[in-house]
Parts: C-alpha cells; sequence; structure tokens
C-alpha cells in the first residue's frame, strides 16, 4: 500500500503537532483569488485541476506554516507516500504486463515501437521533438491506409498521454487504446471499426516530467524547463495559445499552474501543435488525465458557451454513457463550468483551430488514491477508455 491510513479529520485549525509524514491536506479557497493565492505558495497540488471550494495540496514534513502563514484554513486529510523515495520503482524488473503494471518512459516507448514493428502496415513512429532535456518525442500513426492523403481522405484524430507527470494511469490508457486500434486494424473481421480513420496518439507528452516521477519525485506535474529564477517546470496544460495568459494560470515560474514566458514556448507543445498543423482532415482530440472521472469539453478558459455546445456535450454523454459500465461512474461538462476556469489548455486550443471533437477526460478515481491508482485499477481504467473511445468513433464518423 502507498498510502497509509487515514488521519483522523483535524478540524480546520492551525496545525499544532510536529509534522513528520507528507500529508494531503484540504484547504479552504472560498473563491477564485484565494485558489489563484493558494497556487502560487511554493507548494504541491494534489489535484490535476483546482477549483474554488476545497483544494488538495501535498505538503512536505515542515511545509504546514507556509498555509497558517497565508491565512488559509486547512484540514489534514491523510498521509502520504514520500514523494522522493523512489526506490520501490527502481528497483524492480522489468514491466511486461501493460495490463497490470505501470511502465516507465523506456517501457512505454519500447511498447510502442513493438507495435510499429509487429504491425508494420498499420502502425508507424514518426518523431516530432526533442524536450529541453534533449528526450525524443514519438508520435504513433495507426490507419488501414498508410498511403498519401490523397489516396486517403479519412478524418484524423489525436490521443495523448502524460501531459502531466504524475498522472501514470493515463499512459497505461493510451498503451492500451494503440494495443487496441492496432489489433483492430490488423483483423479483418474489426477493421471496419476504425474504418478509413487516421488516429495519432502521443504516448507521452512530457517525457522529461514523466521519467522525473519515476526517479526522483513522485508528484511532479510539468516539464523540466529550467525556468529563469532557477525554478523547474512550465505546465503543459496552461501553454497552448487559446486563451493564454488569462485566469486560472500563474505568472510564477514556481506554481504548479505556471503558464510559461509565451504560448507554445514549451518544446513538447511546438512538437504536438506542428503534427496537428500538419495533419488532413483534423477532427478530434482527447487529452488524458487523472484524476476525477469526468469527460470536459471546451470552453475552459471562460464560461461562454463554445458554438458547438449541444454537439460537443451530445458526444460527451455518449462517452459518459460507454465508460460507465465498468465500475466507476464519470461526469461530463463544459470544463470552466465542472470544475473551473483555466486558460491556455490544449482542448481549447485543438476546438479554436478546427472545430474539432476536443476533450479531456479525467481518468480513475475520485480522489481515494488520486495519483497514485493502486495497479489492480489500471485494467478497469484502460476498458472503460477504450469502451469510451468506441463511443467518441461512433459519433464522430470516418
Ligand atoms: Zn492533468
Amino acid at each position: 500500500m502507498r498510502r497509509a491510513i487515514p488521519l483522523a479529520l483535524l478540524a480546520f485549525a492551525p496545525c499544532a503537532f510536529a509534522q513528520t509524514a507528507w500529508l494531503r491536506v484540504g484547504v479552504e479557497c472560498p473563491n477564485p483569488s484565494r485558489v489563484a493565492a493558494l497556487l502560487d505558495l511554493p507548494l504541491t497540488t494534489y489535484q490535476c485541476d483546482a477549483a474554488p471550494g476545497m483544494v488538495e495540496m501535498a505538503v512536505a514534513p515542515g511545509q504546514l506554516p507556509i498555509l497558517d502563514f497565508a491565512g488559509f484554513r486547512y484540514k489534514v486529510m491523510g498521509k502520504l507516500h514520500d514523494p522522493y523515495d523512489r526506490r520501490s520503482d527502481l528497483v524492480r524488473p522489468a514491466a511486461t504486463d501493460y495490463r497490470n503494471e505501470y511502465f516507465n518512459l523506456a517501457e512505454i516507448q519500447g511498447f510502442f515501437d513493438n507495435l510499429a514493428l509487429q504491425r508494420p502496415k498499420f502502425v508507424r513512429r514518426l518523431q516530432i521533438g526533442v524536450t529541453t532535456q534533449g528526450r525524443p518525442i514519438y508520435a504513433y500513426r495507426f490507419s488501414g491506409f498508410q498511403t498519401s492523403p490523397a489516396v486517403n481522405p479519412g478524418k484524423a484524430y489525436m490521443f495523448v498521454g502524460l501531459t502531466h507527470a504524475r498522472e501514470w494511469v493515463s499512459g497505461s490508457v493510451v498503451m492500451h487504446l494503440g494495443k487496441s486500434i492496432a489489433d483492430s486494424l490488423a483483423n479483418a473481421a474489426t477493421r471496419t471499426l476504425v474504418g478509413r480513420r487516421v488516429i495519432w496518439i502521443v504516448p507521452v507528452v512530457n517525457p522529461d516530467g514523466y521519467d522525473h516521477t519515476w526517479t526522483s519525485y513522485r508528484l511532479w506535474r510539468k516539464n523540466r524547463r529550467l525556468n529563469s529564477n532557477g525554478t523547474r517546470g512550465v505546465d503543459l496544460n496552461r501553454n497552448y495559445a487559446k486563451g493564454w495568459g488569462g485566469e486560472g494560470s500563474s505568472g510564477n515560474p514556481g506554481s504548479d499552474i505556471y503558464r510559461g514566458t509565451a504560448p507554445f514556448s514549451e518544446p513538447e507543445l511546438q512538437a504536438v501543435r506542428d503534427l496537428a498543423i500538419s495533419i488532413p482532415n483534423f477532427s478530434g482530440f482527447i487529452d488524458f488525465h487523472s484524476y476525477s472521472q469526468e469527460i470536459l469539453w471546451p470552453w475552459s478558459y471562460t464560461t461562454a458557451s463554445p458554438p458547438d455546445a449541444a454537439s460537443l456535450q451530445s458526444i460527451a454523454i455518449s462517452i459518459q454513457s460507454a465508460m460507465g459500465g465498468f465500475g466507476a461512474s464519470y461526469g461530463q461538462g463544459q470544463g470552466s463550468r465542472a470544475l473551473y476556469v483555466a486558460s491556455g489548455t490544449s482542448k481549447d486550443w485543438f476546438y479554436d483551430q478546427w472545430r474539432a471533437a476536443s476533450y479531456t477526460i479525467e481518468l480513475r478515481d475520485t480522489g481515494q488514491w488520486g495519483f497514485e491508482l493502486p495497479s489492480n485499477q489500471i485494467t478497469p481504467t484502460q476498458n472503460e477508455a477504450w469502451a469510451g473511445v468506441q463511443a467518441f468513433f461512433s459519433r464522430v464518423g470516418s
């Protein structure tokens, strides 16, 4: 077990004991300005996206006074496994079962490279960029037609994982999508499921950050850019151009939601952007994150409705219904309303560029385990995501 038994909930009060363990703490943020103030503190968030109400934070030993001094009320929700203790993940045999184990960066790349080797007619690898630390960023193209766009006029879709480094189950899910799509293409009886579609998967948008969660700090979220003030990382889901710089992002380089110095300043997103722009007939996009079990559609940068709200919601409801058959229940909604305003996010940019059917799917769970989802929940999460993608395909056309 990664996390110990939750402590009895403490009353909302400044901490009165010597804190020796990492704690998961719920912080009262009654309005947007308090959320913004909290996310500017030098602390680690414990949510993919924060909203007014209760915001969860991961607090290192000795850090609780930071919340006290900033005038926040909070309650301790439980202990956290020390995120700097990476021995249990490093000292392990190579993972072989992607349905029941988390794969590290090399293992995920090896998994997709094997798909391309085993099914060269249907799967191709393309290097789309290089990170600030020099790691390659790969995309994989899945199609029954490895021919020129003129010969294959099918609609194109993109699925991405591990934009946020600590959201490990998103990598497990895109592996299962890749395997399922490749298997469908290789079997004449199931090829119609994919049809004429061209499907691009970027399994690890953030290789530097993901490697860091395995080797150094399990709760790292951003990329590993060295910022001008010596801090590390830009939030890759605040660095897209649509609405960049607005509410729900931070100009403070130490923040977990730091937006970077300019739209698309980060090489990881330049790679994703340039690939998407090069793809004919771009029609849909899903960015997999965790946790909270929500299917989110544009906009996030504003509470105004998008022009296609009705159809975006209708497709989301189809995905939601398909994903609900595996023991977990998912919600859906416009990002800025279901959660809260966030500027510079992927789904807003993809929707704005092409009016594409564009979603963020927050995978399991709803908070019991959070980012450290036990490995026995990998398979059901993969199954429900693949069911959701099949429902998505049935709605968006080929
Ligand atoms: Zn996320």
